[in-house]
């Protein structure tokens, strides 16, 4: 199965009750892109990218794009297959992870529907049907972050986010009290998010001030060598995300003993096929980690939906979504949405999602 046509599609995605803030961004909508990709027999997959604005990360929506623009035409012909189609891109293009993501799991969607079995089974079998989620609660006022916590709580969520940064950080303590007030004796576990904000000095304070909550600390501040500077003076566990830019970077967090776990995107690790070596070193290291994508639609949503299941439940630290951000799905029918703090994992072959491609409009470029 060889691929015969590539095609490259943007869609908005406006924020539900926006805008979202973090420490680094703050989006009232979202541009996705989608690749449609058609096999020499005639089957189809979709893949997806959509970085969060252009701050979050290096990445952006219009680089997502003129990066397929550049790789597609020595894309057509390959072989759908994950290693290959990876070591294709690498030839192409250097580094661009979040935009070969995309490509990859259009590969592994139709590599599933090929052989009549599921994302999940590809990457080595579902160990649930039921996968955790977790809620991030957006840069709010304590008593706000408060009253969320407790409505999550309530939802059942097994774990909660907290973002913090880029404001007086006091007002982050406050936040995390509150926010632990309303979840303290559910179960539900507990991060704190600064999405590289914080200094080493508030991330320091934080820690000595809050030795009664046991959350953990994602990405409090912007560097490795930041991680390395609080990581003997800090008494919280330390999680990676943002720094966690491609599969060696995070081996070598594992490895050295920086971290005690990873905020992981699907995408930022460049697709599914990393991102199953990324879950096998922390299974083999017993390190607790996600499988999130920045934002996106349902295709995005199916492909961490599909990982996610086949993560050790005791190190599976839940697949967060955009779902409950964003309005709609591309499948009215099996479209990807969260019940109970929990993602029904699709079934079907491939990713078990199909979009309607009509609200894509057409191609912006097709090859
Ligand atoms: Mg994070």
């Amino acid at each position: 199965m060889k691929i015969a046509k590539l095609h490259i599609y943007q869609h908005d995605l406006p924020v539900k009750n926006g805008p979202y803030r973090i420490a680094s961004s703050v989006v009232s909508a979202l541009d996705t892109t989608l690749v449609k990709i058609v096999a020499d027999n005639g089957l189809v997959g979709w893949g997806e990218t959509c970085p969060v604005g252009p701050t979050y990360a290096e990445a952006h929506a219009k680089g997502a794009r003129a990066a397929l623009v550049e790789m597609a035409p020595g894309l057509i012909g390959a072989e759908l297959l994950p290693l290959p189609i990876h070591r294709r891109m690498d030839a192409l293009l250097a580094g661009h992870n979040y935009v070969k993501a995309a490509v990859d799991i259009a590969c592994y969607d139709l590599l599933g529907k090929h052989l009549k079995v599921s994302v999940s089974d590809l990457l080595g079998g579902a160990l649930t049907d039921r996968v955790p989620s977790y809620y991030s609660i957006g840069v709010a006022e304590p008593d706000e972050t408060g009253r969320i916590a407790a409505e999550k709580r309530r939802e059942g969520y097994p774990r909660l986010q907290v973002k913090v940064g880029a404001r007086p950080v006091e007002i982050d303590i406050a936040a995390i009290r509150k926010a632990w007030e309303a979840i303290r004796g559910s179960g539900m576990r507990l991060a704190v998010d600064a999405n590289r904000n914080w200094t080493t000095r508030d991330a320091m304070r934080v820690s000595r001030e809050c030795p009664d909550i046991p959350f953990i600390l994602e990405q409090p501040c912007n560097t490795v060598e930041d991680l390395r500077k609080i990581r003997p003076q800090v008494q919280h566990a330390i999680y990676m995300d943002e720094n966690g830019v491609s599969l060696a970077t995070a081996i070598a967090a594992a490895g050295s003993g920086l971290v005690d776990g990873f905020g992981m995107k699907v995408t930022r690790i460049g697709g599914l096929q990393p991102m199953t070596a990324f879950r096998d070193v922390c299974d083999a290291l017993n390190l607790p980690h996600t499988c999130d994508d920045a934002w996106g639609g349902d295709i995005i949503a199916a492909a961490c939906t599909h990982i996610g299941a086949t993560v050790r439940p005791a190190l599976n630290e839940g697949v967060w979504l955009a779902a409950p951000y964003i309005e709609g799905n591309y499948d009215a029918r099996n479209g990807v949405t969260i019940a109970d703090g929990h993602i029904a994992r699709p079934t079907g072959p491939g990713l078990g999602v199909v979009p309607d491609e009509a609200a894509f409009g057409d191609p912006v470029a097709a090859f």
